[in-house]
């Protein structure tokens, strides 16, 4: 039976919208508290990668976030986006300098014990962007990495450079698109739903979703409107692992390599064109 991993990256990008960016709060509620429920009732521990720099500036709505995840038995682990740090413009790691670098391990996963009261085992990279002075710093903190994303340029490693390092890595399970010469990962906002269910019920795939997954923008602006289409999706996922077809993991079981084996012609079709509306006409949210 194919294997699913949930992982959900926890961020906010917008000081004046932490509920929304964090909590993914909505007129219906925050939806970060509905997925955690969710899982926790089908007994399934999902990774959550929160961003811990740059958390002072909303203290009490991580505060809350980090309640509901630890009530519903989920897993916590650590993300960072170097935009959220005081006075650092870039958005990658592997665009800084390993001092700068160095700097950001220290502040998140100080802000770490400080709100979980434990050290992290795992790190994703915000935007996946990494390098092997990150890999440096992974293998100082004992950390595993969930940032290896294959085909993306941000990712200057390569999984030798782990074994080298020393560094654990769970790679991020992605889909190639044969027309576009592109890798995607299978994520809730990316790919429609017809080819979430069709790989889910085909791979072993790592799962992605966000904490405002399902909150709808408006332009660049992320509102409380409740995105239907993603609900649609998710609640696709859920069926599929109530009906038993589909085996949810923990990441400590979730070992290898784990590669799709490929992808049909319907579904690269429905992709290219999904993604096309979608980025060039703003056709579809
Ligand atoms: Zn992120």
């Amino acid at each position: 039976m194919p294997r699913l991993l949930f992982t959900c990256d926890v961020e906010c990008h917008d000081p004046r919208r932490p509920e929304n960016w964090l909590l993914g709060r909505t007129v219906d509620g925050s939806w970060l508290e509905w997925v955690a429920r969710e899982l926790q009732k089908r007994r399934i521990e999902g990774v959550f990668f929160v961003d811990f720099i740059g958390c002072e500036k909303w203290p009490k709505t991580l505060d809350r976030v980090l309640d509901i995840l630890t009530e519903c038995g989920q897993r916590v682990e650590l993300h960072i986006h170097p935009s959220n740090a005081q006075q650092c413009q870039k958005k990658r790691l592997n665009e800084l300098s390993q001092e700068w670098q160095a700097t950001l391990f220290a502040e998140a996963i100080e802000n770490y014990i400080r709100f979980i009261g434990k050290e992290p085992h795992c790190f994703r990279a915000g935007a996946y962007g990494l390098n092997r002075q990150t890999l440096a710093l992974l293998s100082e903190y004992k950390l595993a990495d969930s940032s290896y994303y294959p085909g993306k340029p941000q990712v200057e490693v390569t999984l030798p450079d782990y074994t080298e390092f020393q560094v654990a890595v769970w790679p991020i399970t992605t889909l190639f698109l044969p027309f576009l010469h592109k890798h995607v990962k299978h994520d809730l906002n990316i790919l429609p739903r017809s080819v979430l269910a069709n790989q889910i019920l085909a791979n072993d795939v790592m799962f992605f979703l966000h904490s405002f997954s399902f909150n709808r923008f408006q332009g660049r602006v992320l509102t409380s409107e409740v995105n239907q289409r993603v609900v649609r999706r998710m609640n696709t996922i859920l069926r599929a692992i109530d009906e038993g077809v589909v085996s949810p993991v923990r990441l400590d079981d979730f070992t290898g390599y784990l590669q799709t084996t490929g992808i049909s012609l319907f579904d690269a079709c429905t992709t290219v064109l999904y993604c096309f509306l979608r980025s060039h006409l703003g056709l579809l949210e």
